[in-house]
């Protein structure tokens, strides 16, 4: 039986096309890209052709984007090195409570380090309020960090209006765009974003890659010191197969970003109705507006959202629950949590992610397939009636 990949948020398979753009970087051009000689020129001139299509995906300069190993290194230096670099002004940050754990535990690591931190709450539909944020701005702030759109629940911020806000306080701004490229077009000359951060592996290049967008003016501390690879922002010899695959995917990702939102908004809205058309109590986290079209995040009544995924796992479908990166922690989701549901229905959460490859035809095998494990599950539930 084929699986069925639901989990699109957590990582996606690498891209036939990327695959083979990457390749013959492993041995035939394996030179060093800081070499000088004709080979190593030729890398190094490919690794420039990769910075162009991912600055094309963003709409940005070429020359404001740095490669790192992965969503979390450019957070961690988006967040980390601008709060050292800007220590003698203010030693306050501003970030949401349903951040990723990279922002998160970033922001905890400054909190050792004597900074403080707000965490700005969000309502039901998974949304910072500006004012809210308006309000959180002292004297001492410095940078404010919020997602572009949540991973769990797939709920978009106002980041743009956010990073007007900013710009207007000369606060610096950072967005975790990792869940929003190739989902929701995004034009960054448009916005007052002053860094962005970019994951390979979430948008099917290779895990271990990812950039930061930096603004022009804007400067912050590097994290990893050693040779002036990247323009003497990030040390280290590149990560030239990552790369090469990186902005294939980003110019795939460019032309497919309208088609894909359609194709998975279709499939994402169909898997929502069939639910509610077969299944009873059952509450849907993922706000109706404002969402990643690929995202459903809902929680079943009485059950946990981890039993439910393991029966769907026995049908060969594979889903998650809130977020992979908690998955080994028994809390339930802090995002759940932050837009006040409670402990039980927090725990009864699934998350549906559905990306390139997905079928139509796939829905109805899961919602059939949905509905014998939760009606399995609550026969046994002490909670359910
Ligand atoms: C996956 C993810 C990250 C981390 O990216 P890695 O490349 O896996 O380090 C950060 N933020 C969000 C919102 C993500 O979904």
């Amino acid at each position: 039986m084929n699986k069925i990949y639901l989990d699109n948020n957590a990582t996606t398979p690498v891209d036939g096309e990327v695959l083979s753009e990457m390749l013959p970087f492993f041995s035939e051009y394996f030179q060093n890209p800081s070499s000088s000689y004709e080979t190593a020129y030729f890398v190094r001139q490919k690794i420039e052709d990769s910075r162009k299509k991912v600055s094309d995906l963003l709409g940005c300069e070429p020359s404001e984007i740095f490669f790192t190993s992965g969503g979390t290194e450019s957070v961690n230096h988006a967040i980390i090195g601008s709060a050292l670099f800007l220590s003698e002004k203010g030693k306050h940050i501003i970030t949401s409570s349903i951040e990723h754990k990279a922002v998160l535990s970033s922001c905890s690591f400054l909190k050792k380090l004597g900074y403080s931190v707000t965490f700005l709450p969000v309502d039901r539909n998974c949304r910072v309020s500006p004012d809210d944020f308006r309000r959180a701005i002292t004297k001492d702030t410095i940078i404010a960090s919020v997602m572009t759109a949540n991973n769990e629940t797939g709920a978009i911020q106002p980041v743009e209006e956010l990073a007007q806000i900013a710009a207007e306080r000369k606060i610096l701004f950072h967005t975790d765009a990792v869940q929003a490229i190739g989902k929701i077009h995004l034009d960054v000359k448009k916005t007052s974003f002053s860094m962005l951060s970019l994951s390979g592996h979430k948008i099917y290049a290779p895990k271990g890659i990812g950039a930061l967008y930096k603004k022009k003016d804007v400067q912050i501390f590097p994290l990893i010191h050693g040779g002036s690879h990247e323009r003497r922002q990030r040390a280290g010899t590149e990560n030239v197969t990552g790369i090469i695959a990186f902005g294939k995917a980003a110019e795939i990702a460019k032309e497919k970003t309208e088609s894909e939102r359609k194709q998975t908004k279709a499939l994402r809205d169909g898997l929502l109705a069939k639910i509610l058309e077969n299944i009873p109590d059952v509450i849907v986290n993922t706000p109706a507006d404002y969402s990643l079209p690929n995202t459903l995040n809902v929680s079943f009544k009485f059950i946990e959202g981890e039993s439910l995924m393991t029966f769907l796992e026995l049908d060969n479908i594979e889903v998650s629950t809130g977020s992979a990166c908690s998955s080994e922690s028994l809390d339930p989701s802090h995002v759940l949590l932050a837009m006040g549901l409670d402990h039980v229905d927090a725990h009864g959460s699934v998350r549906f992610s559905a990306g390139r490859h997905n079928k139509t035809e796939e829905v109805d095998i899961v919602v059939k397939s949905l509905k014998k494990a939760v009606e399995k599950l609550r026969k046994m539930s002490p909670l359910s009636k």
